[in-house]
């Protein structure tokens, strides 16, 4: 950052006209450079906020938030090459703050493989094989909002949905939105990336909805019998600078689905909003985030929404569907405290839950039980079942 804005003071003496980086590039421009080994964070979704080269090919890379106070998710993202091939000691540690995220590492930046590491108190210490060809060490599988856009347009290829832009984040990005529209006027909304770095949340969303938006005679009665909206990433601009939680101004969004003081949750209101002017209704809602284990988080069957048993039915048949796999259940509600669950809940008087994937679920498992669980959900909204009891 120093080095930056010290760069732009020189052009600017030097009148020369060159564009001085905005805030949300600096943030991933952070390079460590020994003359053979380069270490940069200038990619999209990128980051290690300070980097040292400390000689004898030993770096040291410090995390530190977008701002405080903040939930504990130190994301980091960094490509190394050299220009001949060698050994480096990267040591990484938090300001303030412990690792959440186990070092994954990729030459392609699409298929990852656990990296070893070492933890030596606060420090996480990893050895990496430095070459020309570059390699990617992240805290978590890379999804930028590229990727969204590539698995959208995939989609709309395979499929009958519309992709259009919703809105436009803080810094101007957009913020996309896929649908299908049957012959009906009931809604499943399907929300993800609130929180940038909990990315198996999105690895679970993307084969969720895949499911959904499938052409098989389950897939294919559901979207005649209701409607998908999916916004995939609502947090653009946090996705690009490899944000830990918040979004460009700071904020948690999934804590201003109340005030709807930011522009990503006001888009999201001011379209579901549209839609119940129009006479439609919103009829469930799933929020795909990630945390320490595989948990759902649902709604009390006595908060008062309609259909109160409908998510129990639900996750219970998923739970017996998947012997190998717990389903766990926490109902609870959190008024006031502008979460998405809550909204829907508060709004249109109907179920949303929290869809929690562990930080370090196997990968496969998570794409098995996302295809389950939608699936089975479903079956579940088709169903005659009555879902005013247990
Ligand atoms: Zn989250």
């Amino acid at each position: 950052m120093k080095k930056l804005l010290s760069i732009c003071a020189l052009s600017f003496l030097a009148m020369l006209l060159v564009a001085c980086t905005s805030t949300n590039e600096s943030v991933n421009a952070q390079t460590c450079n020994s003359g053979n080994v380069l270490l940069t964070a200038d990619f999209a979704n990128g980051r290690m906020d300070e980097c040292k080269s400390l000689g004898n090919s030993e770096y040291f890379i410090k995390l530190k938030p977008e701002n405080t106070p903040i939930n504990s998710s130190p994301w980091y993202a960094f490509k190394i090459q050299a220009k001949q091939a060698t050994t480096i000691k990267v040591t990484m540690v938090v300001k303030g703050d412990k690792h959440r995220y186990l070092p994954k590492i990729s030459q392609d930046g699409k298929t990852w493989q656990p990296q070893p590491y070492k933890i030596n108190g606060k420090r996480l210490v990893m050895n990496i094989d430095a070459s020309q060809n570059p390699v990617y060490i992240s805290a978590q599988e890379i999804i930028d909002n590229q990727y969204y856009v590539d698995w959208a347009n995939t989609l709309q290829n395979k499929m009958n949905v519309s992709y259009d832009v919703l809105g436009k984040s803080t810094q101007g990005r957009p913020i996309y939105k896929i649908e299908s529209k049957g012959n009906s006027k009931e809604w499943l909304v399907v929300l993800g990336r609130q929180h940038p770095p909990e990315v198996t949340g999105a690895l679970a969303l993307f084969p969720f909805v895949e499911t959904l938006l499938a052409n098989n005679d389950l897939a294919n009665n559901f979207r005649e019998n209701y409607n998908v909206l999916v916004i995939p990433n609502i947090n653009p601009d946090g996705v690009f600078m490899g944000n830990w939680r918040h979004n460009a101004n700071g904020l948690d969004l999934n804590r201003d689905w109340i005030k709807f003081s930011q522009p990503e949750i006001r888009h999201v209101n001011n379209y579901l909003k549209s839609l119940v002017a129009k006479g439609e209704k919103i009829k469930f809602a799933i929020d795909f985030h990630s945390t320490g284990k595989d948990i759902f988080y649902t709604l009390p069957v006595n908060y008062g929404v309609e259909a109160p048993y409908f998510v129990k039915h639900w996750l219970g048949s998923l739970d017996k569907a998947m012997p190998n796999f717990t389903v766990i259940q926490q109902p609870g509600s959190k008024p006031d405290q502008g979460v998405a669950k809550q909204y829907f809940a508060d709004n249109y008087n109907v179920h949303a839950i929290t869809y929690e994937v562990g930080d370090e679920t196997n990968r496969e498992n998570i794409i098995i039980i996302a295809k389950n669980a939608s699936t089975l959900l479903m079956k579940t909204m088709l169903s005659n079942t009555n879902h005013n009891k247990e």
